[in-house]
C-alpha cells in the first residue's frame, strides 16, 4: 500500500539550542484560565470548570509574520504559555502530569473575536474564530530538562512598544498539572500534543503593521508582525 496523494508535512516547532524539530500532533487550548481575563470577557471565574477547544497543528506560524485573516474586523491577540507533551495517556494523575512534559514555548492564540462572538451567540462551535490559517504564531520550544517547569513568572504582551497584557503564570485558575489531568479524562493525550494554557487580561485588536512582542519569564520571547 502507498499514499494515494502526497501526505501533508508534519507540523513542527524548533527545539531551542538543538538542531531538532518537535513534531506536533494536536493543539489543545484552555478557555478563560486567568480570572481577570474571564471577567473582562463577562464571566464569573469562580463558577467555571476548565473547558477546551482546539486549533489545527498546521495553524502554527514560525516566521513571525501574521497575515490579517479574511472575514473579520476584530482580530485579537492572546499571549499564552505552551506546554509540549513528550508522552501521554488517559486518566493522568496531577502529581504525574509534569513527567509527560517535554518543554515550553510562548504562543499567540490569535482570535477572530467577531466570528467567535457570533458563534457563541448562536451556540455554534468556535472553529472559525479560533482555528483559522496562521492563527498560532509560536516561539521555539525550550526543553524542561533545561528550564524546569515554570509555575510562576511574568507573562506579558506589548503591541508597538505599549504593554497591553500583563499577568503571572501563578495566576492560572487551573495549573498545568491539572490541565493535563483534566484534558486526559476527555482525550487520549499523545506525544506531540501542545496545550495553550490560557491568556491573562488585556486582550485586544490588532491591525496590519502592528508589531506584537510576547514574553514569558524563563521561557522566552516571541515577536510577530501583522501584515
Ligand atoms: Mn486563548
Amino acid at each position: 500500500m502507498k499514499f494515494a496523494i502526497e501526505p501533508a508535512p508534519v507540523p513542527v516547532l524548533p527545539v531551542a539550542g538543538t538542531n531538532e524539530w518537535f513534531p506536533v500532533h494536536r493543539i489543545y487550548c484552555v478557555g478563560r484560565n486567568y480570572a481577570e481575563h474571564a471577567r473582562e470577557m463577562g464571566h464569573n471565574p469562580d463558577k467555571e470548570p476548565p473547558f477546551f477547544f482546539q486549533k489545527n497543528p498546521d495553524n502554527l506560524v514560525l516566521d513571525g509574520v501574521f497575515p490579517y485573516p479574511p472575514l473579520s474586523r476584530d482580530v485579537q491577540f492572546e499571549v499564552e504559555l505552551v506546554v509540549a507533551l513528550q508522552s501521554g495517556g488517559a486518566g493522568i494523575a496531577p502529581d504525574r502530569a509534569l513527567s509527560h512534559v517535554y518543554g515550553y514555548a510562548i504562543a499567540l492564540d490569535m482570535t477572530r473575536r467577531d466570528l467567535q462572538g457570533a458563534a457563541k451567540k448562536l451556540g455554534r462551535p468556535w472553529d472559525v474564530g479560533k482555528a483559522f490559517e496562521k492563527s498560532a504564531p509560536a516561539s521555539p520550544l525550550r526543553r524542561a530538562a533545561e528550564i524546569g517547569h515554570p509555575s510562576s513568572g511574568a507573562i506579558w504582551l506589548d503591541v508597538n512598544g505599549q504593554r497591553r497584557q500583563s499577568g503571572n503564570l501563578a495566576d492560572m485558575i487551573w495549573d498545568v498539572p491539572n490541565q493535563i489531568a483534566i484534558l486526559s479524562t476527555l482525550f487520549d493525550l499523545r506525544a506531540g500534543d501542545l496545550i495553550l494554557t490560557g491568556t491573562p487580561a488585556g486582550v485586544g485588536p490588532i491591525v496590519a503593521g502592528d508589531r506584537m512582542h510576547g514574553h514569558i519569564d524563563g521561557v522566552g520571547d516571541l515577536e510577530v508582525t501583522v501584515v
